[in-house]
């Protein structure tokens, strides 16, 4: 008998049974494909693996500005390769993760079959890929089955084979010509950057009136202009406020605001419109657990309706992002732990606010597209809809030495701050586009989380020279 079983081994599996393992938790972990899930086989790596090497292609083909000159061209199947390299190798990192933590696990489809209840343990039955069936008990069940990418019923879409989405994209044999994204959503930005920068003449068809929904509206138009041209010989064609009617090969029918038909002839098609939980897979139905289309529910500790059962991560629909299943699996796993030993898991944070529960005030996103962009807290207009003043403040890239050293595009980009008006003036917003935006990010993170406020932050020495001492260049302009 375990003590905790974890169906899903992605970010939030894994994390959670490294966290129970250390506990000295007896866990069994059921992964159907791959040990890392979506964000190291078909996410977060290989794409950043790729896109690594799209920016590498440009900053040497603009090598000669910096007095660096080269004949540049790039191998796809090269690139290929060393995508496959870095994914298999952290594989085998996580897999030796487990065998030092204890966590026993099983390379299979897991369902569960009976819920805790009282003192009667769960059920699962584990079907392992090399086949035959097994049931195994736990005191406790801790859900991440992750998510996978939404199919919307597009005429002509299902069963073409020019229609792929992001898992079927980063495997592509070749780079097209011509490639036609439907959706500007973070997925569908950073394949068009990827793209465009080896040259592919990209075309982005998005519904609403701007890319990347959830960023701040001065800043998105930065992102947009400046991707328009990477430097890699490509471009990006963006078609704001279009909705995509039909496809018939890679073509790709929409009609524009205006109401007119319009055709986008390309190579292939990405089908890039979001990302759906998986519910379907591990007896949600059977265990009673509530879902609904956005996910399976739970309260703030990430414990489901059902006693005993846990979610995390994406099938939660809560955040669909990497370091947001790390956090709820580190919410989920000291709760367990609570739990199984009958103390309580509830902490502080410095700030005062319950430390072992999943909030989303300060989670932080990037696009890690070329150029980057990312954000964290609130957006101007979110700020505005709350019925919050604010002040703000904005800097362009251009005016961090370090940025004006190492990029060509200087001019492009920005760092925005925000902050309350009212005393204690607490920071609430921070937004950049431009290089490294996505490893300084953390920092407005720590600032938000923490609730620091403007003159706090005056206080702070940055590193010179950092492109992140624009926030702190920002911060004295509030
Ligand atoms: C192209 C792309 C790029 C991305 N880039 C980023 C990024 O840069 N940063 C970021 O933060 N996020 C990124 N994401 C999102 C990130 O990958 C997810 O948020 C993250 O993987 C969620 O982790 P998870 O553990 O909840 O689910 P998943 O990683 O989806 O893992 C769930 C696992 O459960 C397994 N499973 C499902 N049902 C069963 C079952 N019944 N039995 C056994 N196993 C089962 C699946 O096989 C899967 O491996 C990206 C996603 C995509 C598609």
């Amino acid at each position: 008998m375990y003590d905790v079983i974890i169906i899903g081994g992605g970010p939030g599996g894994y994390l959670a049974a490294e966290r129970l393992g250390h506990a000295k938790k007896k866990v069994l972990l059921i992964e159907e494909k791959y040990l890392g899930g979506t964000c190291l086989n078909v996410g977060c790596i290989p794409t950043k693996t790729l896109l690594n090497s799209a920016k590498l292609y440009v900053h040497a083909k603009e090598g000669e500005k910096f007095g660096v000159k080269a004949d540049v061209s790039y191998d796809w199947a090269a690139i290929q390769k060393w995508k496959d390299e870095v994914t298999s190798k952290l594989r085998e990192g996580i897999a030796g993760q487990m065998k030092r933590f204890g966590v026993e696990l099983i390379e299979g489809r897991g369902e569960i079959i009976a819920a805790p209840q009282g003192d009667r343990t769960g059920r699962v039955r584990a079907a392992p890929n090399g086949g035959g069936v097994l049931e195994h008990e736990g005191r406790v069940i801790l859900v991440c089955a992750g998510s996978v990418p939404a199919a919307p019923p597009i005429p002509g879409s299902k069963d073409n084979p020019k229609v792929v989405d992001s898992t079927g994209l980063l495997s592509t044999a070749a780079v097209p010509k011509k490639l036609a994204v439907i959706g500007g959503g973070v997925i569908g930005v950073e394949f068009a950057g990827l793209f465009s920068a080896l040259g592919a003449e990209v075309t982005v068809i998005e519904m609403m009136e701007e890319i990347v929904p959830f960023m701040d509206k001065e800043q998105a138009p930065l992102l947009r202009r400046a991707m328009k041209n990477s430097g890699g010989g490509g471009s990006v064609d963006f078609k704001l406020g279009c909705k995509v009617e039909s496809i018939d090969g890679a073509s790709v029918h929409y009609s524009t605001k205006a109401g007119s038909p319009e055709t986008c002839a390309a190579d292939l098609v990405l089908m890039a419109v979001g990302r759906r939980p998986v519910l379907d897979t591990w007896g949600a139905k059977a265990a009673g657990i509530d879902t609904t289309p956005r996910g399976v529910v739970t309260d703030d500790r990430m414990r489901t309706n059902i006693p005993g059962i846990w979610a995390a991560g994406d099938v939660t629909g809560k955040s669909l992002l990497a370091h947001s299943a790390y956090r709820m699996a580190e919410v989920a796993a000291a709760d367990i732990i609570a739990y199984l030993d009958g103390t309580s898991a509830a902490g502080s944070s410095v700030s005062g606010a319950a430390s072992n529960v999943w909030r989303n005030t300060a989670v932080p996103w990037a696009v890690y597209g070329i150029p980057e962009a990312a954000g964290v807290g609130m957006t101007e207009q979110e700020a505005a809809a709350k019925g919050i003043t604010i002040v703000k403040a904005s800097l362009p890239m251009r005016a961090s030495g370090r940025f004006a050293a190492e990029n060509t595009f200087a001019g492009q980009g920005s760092v925005k701050v925000i902050a309350a008006t009212e005393t204690p003036r607490r920071i609430l917003g921070l937004h950049a586009v431009g290089a490294y935006a996505s490893e300084f990010i953390w920092g407005g993170a720590a600032l938000i989380e923490q609730e620091l406020r403007v003159e706090d932050v005056k206080q702070l020495i940055f590193p010179h020279p950092t492109v992140c001492e624009l926030i702190r260049d920002a911060v004295f302009m509030l």
